[in-house]
């Protein structure tokens, strides 16, 4: 047991609610973005901390599985139609932290001007909430961010300027091979991304990141400090700001987020736990591409009839709108009769229980953060399909430095074939080197859960801050403190 008992915990609570203790979160309104910050809370919440957390009013998570005593404080975050509908990011996010300071403003002013400024030590923002850290800076609240994807992505927001400079980038199709020297193990298709932003645009959302990261009291990784110890020692020297580790906090504290998407748009099944158990152990392989991730229809059909010639037992997510374009996905006809007792689909896992599951033996994964570093905290190693975003850089990772899974190697212009899918599962399955590997990182992970430094170095940080008592005169908008709370 790693945590002191409920009755404990709430006493210890109290005392350090009443002394001043609350941390205020802002979590960036995605699952993947969400859940590893709530994940913390959970975690300080559990070392006694009391929580508030602000979210957008769009897109406000599910409390469901919170504790009944946390604080939500809703902010009209308004963004225009037209930047919602694009597939621009970097516009829709810039656009996000415009809209977002006033509330934001308004909302802590109206906490800190409760007694004892709310016992407010600090707030917790994504770093891409970076005008969120600044409002709460100048309103004399510490500010820390937190990174949800990996610390390596991180040097690639702060690299990102000189690679447009040095010609990297935008990727020529004739040199998507190239390897990058400013930043190895990358080669240049690595940062290939499929949505509507401008280089430019994203250049200048990821200054105000690492700008913002630079001003802050603090920088909190979603990642192990045993596979990226190098890129977190060249972030803090760096930056020079105080830097941890946090990953595998669901490890530490109560699941935030274990029954549900935490947007409420789908509900986990946990009947695929039940027919785990029915499975021999290490045979099934788990196939999901996160919370977002999107494939277009023939994509989808070969994924399924490559796992169906694959001959063996596999767990499914097939979320809402993972076939681009529709809501929900019809399989192939006649796949049904060809996998019959040997496959199941759902349309959301209790992921982090299934890759703990002793039945489940590999994982086709999108290469999501968190997933990767899920399925590396279980010891369970990947057949990686990365669609968009950070996800190739992830994967690389992941087949090429700490060489804990494969990549399926795609002929048609990143088009999966199921020749392919099936070729990439069987290599997987047998490689004894890779489960080895992965085993090694499960334990050294262990290990450094077991020792909760970081997490230990952060609380001490946070407690080292003083209460903010600063008076704020009027609050913009007359929001009732105790409802802050
Ligand atoms: N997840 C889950 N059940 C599912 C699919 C995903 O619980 O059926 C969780 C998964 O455990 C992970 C998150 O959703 O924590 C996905 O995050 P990731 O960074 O891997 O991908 P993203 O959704 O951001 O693309």
């Amino acid at each position: 047991m790693l945590l002191p008992g409920p009755e404990t915990r709430d006493r210890v609570r109290e005392t350090m609610a009443e002394a001043g203790h609350r941390v205020v979160f802002f979590p960036f309104p995605y699952h993947g973005h969400s859940s590893p910050v709530l994940r913390l809370a959970s975690a300080l919440h559990a070392r006694g901390f009391a929580v508030t957390v602000f979210h957008t009013e769009f897109r406000a998570p599910d409390r469901a599985d919170s504790p009944a005593d946390y604080g939500w404080v809703s902010l009209p975050v308004e963004v225009p139609q037209e930047v919602v509908a694009s597939e621009d990011i970097a516009r829709l996010v810039t656009a996000m932290n415009a809209g977002c300071e006033e509330p934001f403003k308004d909302r802590l002013a109206a906490l800190l001007a409760a007694e004892e400024g709310g016992g407010v030590r600090c707030v917790i923002a994504d770093v891409i909430w970076y005008t969120a850290q600044a409002v709460a800076r100048d309103l004399g609240v510490p500010a820390l961010g937190i990174m949800t994807a990996s610390a390596a992505n991180f040097r690639l927001y702060m690299a990102f300027q000189t690679l447009i400079d040095k010609a990297y980038l935008p990727v020529q199709e004739a040199q998507k091979e190239d390897p990058v020297e400013e930043l190895p193990p990358y080669r240049l298709k690595d940062f290939l991304r499929h949505d509507a932003s401008s280089l430019a645009g994203f250049a200048e959302l990821f200054r105000q990141i690492v700008d913002g990261a630079r001003q802050s009291s603090g920088l909190i990784f979603n990642t192990l400090s045993t596979i990226e110890a190098t890129n977190l020692d060249r972030i803090r020297e760096d930056l020079s700001v105080p830097v941890f580790a946090v990953a595998a906090l669901h490890k530490l504290a109560p699941q935030a987020n274990a029954s549900s998407n935490l947007y409420g748009e789908t509900q986990a099944d946990r009947h695929c736990l039940g027919w785990l158990d029915t499975q021999e152990p290490g045979s099934v392989l788990y196939v999901s591409f996160g919370s977002l991730a999107a494939m277009d229809p023939h994509e989808f059909a070969e994924l399924a009839w490559g796992l169906a010639a694959s001959k063996r037992p596999f767990l499914w997510v097939v979320r809402p709108k993972l076939i681009r374009g529709f809501q929900s996905g019809e399989l192939p006809d006649g796949l049904e009769e060809e996998v019959r007792g040997r496959g199941m689909i759902v349309s959301w896992a209790p992921q982090v229980e299934v890759l703990a599951h002793p039945a489940v033996g590999a994982f086709f994964t999108h290469s999501g953060w968190n997933s990767t570093v899920e399925a590396i905290l279980e010891g369970v190693p990947m057949i990686c399909h990365p669609l968009d975003g950070d996800q190739y850089a992830n994967a690389r990772y992941v087949y090429h430095v700490w060489k804990v899974g494969v990549e399926v190697e795609t002929a048609a212009a990143g088009q999966l074939q199921r020749e392919e899918i099936k070729a990439a599962i069987e290599n997987m399955v047998d490689d004894k080197e890779i489960r080895e590997r992965i085993n090694g990182f499960k334990i050294a992970a262990e290990e450094a859960i077991k020792a909760q430094t970081d997490l230990t170095a952060l609380v001490d940080l946070i407690k080292s801050f003083e209460t903010s008592k600063r008076h704020i005169s009027s609050p913009r908008r007359s929001t009732s403190s105790e409802a802050l709370l």
